[in-house]
């Protein structure tokens, strides 16, 4: 069964196709680092990771990249105000890089307890300023960029295609899509490759224009390029990048080698408080530490965010968080009843629903259909009384990633051993039909504090409340 991805640049599912046949190529835009992440932005990651889980369920290697930025981000997108980090560090009296570093490991404390897997490479715009250079180069010596007192700016005019990927109105100023603030610009589209000239910028580093710092853009094109060449597979990022990031990305990699750049653009929609977007500058949002303040383990949030479709605006509501709970505890309560000889094995009537998975996943990440799938089967083992389903389950693990395998293990091992060794005799005992043995355990078992449930799933022990 082929996997389809909404791609931005055609505005339509298409099948997927690799460059290179079982091998993915596949770059995700990643946290500007100046502050927690919020849970918008984690919204972003876990479909990012969820959609690198579908593209190794379906057999594919990826080899899948993650920019850190660094440097660079200013206030807003359209290349105006300051760089976030230094704004950051100048505030807070320390330096850029404790900032970054700082942030960056709160990112990746996130991504574990969220189950994002680390992608193949993060890599840290700060450490690819040569990279970059020597990309802003190749578009000044092509024509595709010009230095003024400020900055090397790229000229969007002379890119045939700019903006193909937004689909945006060009004609005239009023397009209403950015402002123009430097004069220095001769188009209101172009933007910054390279900064210079601006002395209350902490980082700084050598170029042929003169000290100064990269623009946000150019970090996702020469680091991309540098690691999966020059025309790669997939790109994804939140839908905020497509009018300008995403289209600067473009201008600048094909503006330097000619060739198309990337084959699938595929972009989450945001993650919404009130009908409007969560979003640091607004002040609108919250972290994931908030959400266990609240009641809500990480493991509900990415169960919340995976019960809608990536390409859905979704509301953060308590009502839908805790519907994402519930089902969640209807999965954990059933992984964590089903006694030990259910663990192995498949049931016959299962594959119809394995197929109806593969068939969602493959539509575009249609993870709510997925969730669906999960809570059916587990519907129908109560229902037929067949308990063989946890291997499957497991299998849909590899892609929603919500800790069933772990989820099961943790409460086993609660258990101490000599309790464990207690059940395993009484289960010895009961299928010898030693009634009076396995009697007699279950009241050493009771004795010792733990209690035995004999539930439709197989025998259950935990411990007296
Ligand atoms: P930034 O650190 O600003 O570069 O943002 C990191 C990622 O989070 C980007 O891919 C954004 O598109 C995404 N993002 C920002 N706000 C939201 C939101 N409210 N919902 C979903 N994704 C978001
Ligand atoms: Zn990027």
């Amino acid at each position: 069964m082929s996997l389809k991805l909404f791609n931005t640049l055609t505005r339509q599912k298409d099948e997927f196709k690799p460059i290179v046949a079982g091998k993915v190529g596949y770059y995700s835009c990643g946290l500007t680092v100046y502050n927690y992440a919020h849970i918008g932005n984690l919204r972003t990651y876990i479909f990012t990771d969820t959609l690198r889980r579908v593209l190794e369920y379906n057999g594919y290697e990826v080899n899948h990249i993650m920019n850190i930025t660094d440097v660079g981000h200013l206030a807003s997108d359209e290349d105006e105000g300051e760089d976030k980090i230094d704004m950051e560090a100048q505030k807070t009296k320390k330096t850029p890089y404790e900032i970054a570093e700082f942030y960056t490991q709160a990112f990746f404390k996130d991504m574990e307890e969220l189950n994002i897997q680390k992608p193949t490479l993060m890599c840290k715009a700060t450490e690819h300023i040569s990279d970059m250079i020597a990309l802003i180069e190749k578009l000044v010596n092509k024509g595709y960029a010009y230095v003024t007192k400020n900055a090397v700016y790229y000229d969007t005019s002379k890119f045939k295609d700019y903006g193909k990927l937004a689909r945006l109105n060009l004609d005239g100023q009023n397009s209403g899509a950015r402002v123009e603030v430097d004069s220095e610009k001769k188009n209101p589209f172009d933007f910054a490759l390279w900064k210079i000239n601006q002395p209350n910028h902490i980082m700084q580093w050598d170029s042929p224009w003169g000290r100064g710092f990269p623009g946000w853009h150019i970090e996702c094109s020469a680091m991309s390029m540098k690691y999966l060449g020059e025309t790669f597979d997939i790109h994804s990022g939140g839908i905020d990048h497509i009018p300008v990031h995403h289209t600067n990305e473009i201008a600048q990699s094909e503006g330097a080698t000619g060739k198309k750049f990337v084959n699938y653009w595929v972009h989450a929609n945001f993650l919404q408080i009130k009908d409007t977007k969560m979003s640091k500058s607004l002040a609108n949002f919250y972290t994931l530490r908030d959400l266990k303040n609240m009641g809500f383990e990480p493991m509900v949030f990415k169960m919340f965010v995976l019960m809608a479709k990536y390409r859905a605006e979704l509301s953060f509501t308590d009502e839908a968080l805790t519907a994402a709970k519930t089902a969640l505890e209807y999965v954990y309560n059933f992984v964590t009843q089903i006694s030990e000889e259910y663990i192995k094995g498949k049931e016959d009537w299962i594959k119809v629903y394995e197929e109806k998975f593969l068939e969602a996943v493959n539509d575009d990440l249609n993870t709510p259909q997925a969730v669906a799938v999960v809570l059916e089967i587990i519907q129908e083992a109560y229902k037929r009384k067949q308990f063989r389903i946890y291997d499957t389950l497991l299998d849909f693990d590899k892609v929603l990633g919500i800790r069933i395998k772990e989820k099961r293990e943790s409460l086993k091992e609660e258990l101490p051993d000599e309790i464990k060794t207690l059940i395993t005799e009484r289960e010895n005992a009961r299928k010898s039909k030693d009634w009076a043995k396995s009697d007699a355990l279950r009241k050493q078992i009771e004795s010792s504090g733990y209690i035995l449930e004999d539930t439709p799933e197989g025998m259950r022990c935990k411990k007296k409340e």
